[in-house]
């Protein structure tokens, strides 16, 4: 996660206002997990991105039936999702920086570059 602060200036009548936004990003080098949860249980299933492959099917739990089915359009696009987040997490010497803004309001409990 990456906080930058941008620096608006805003002229007004009388003299200039200046504020700050800090705006959190974060690079696909960013993500280290691909977690899935249970609206049921919230039991959490978690993979580290390097070897995540496929996504869970159902809970254990069974509460809520089937999440997806393999090869169906849920299944292979998250497939998919984690194959270019492998391949974008290892991408170097690319002439930009691919990042992805955060909403406001989300806790960042590292609340620091890196980790
Ligand atoms: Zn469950």
């Amino acid at each position: 996660m990456r906080k930058k602060r941008q620096r608006n200036r805003e002229p007004k009548e009388k003299g200039d206002a200046v504020t700050v936004e800090t705006k959190t990003t974060i690079e696909p080098s960013d993500v280290s997990t691909v977690e899935f949860e249970c609206i049921h249980c919230h039991s959490i299933t978690s993979w580290p991105l390097a070897i995540a492959k496929n996504p869970p099917t159902s809970c254990p739990c069974e509460q809520k039936g089937q999440w997806m089915t393999v090869g169906g359009d849920t299944y292979r696009n998250i497939v998919s999702l984690i194959a270019l987040l492998q391949q974008f997490s290892k991408t170097q010497n690319e002439p930009f920086i691919l990042r992805f803004g955060v909403k406001n309001g989300v806790s960042d409990p590292a609340s620091s570059d890196g980790d």
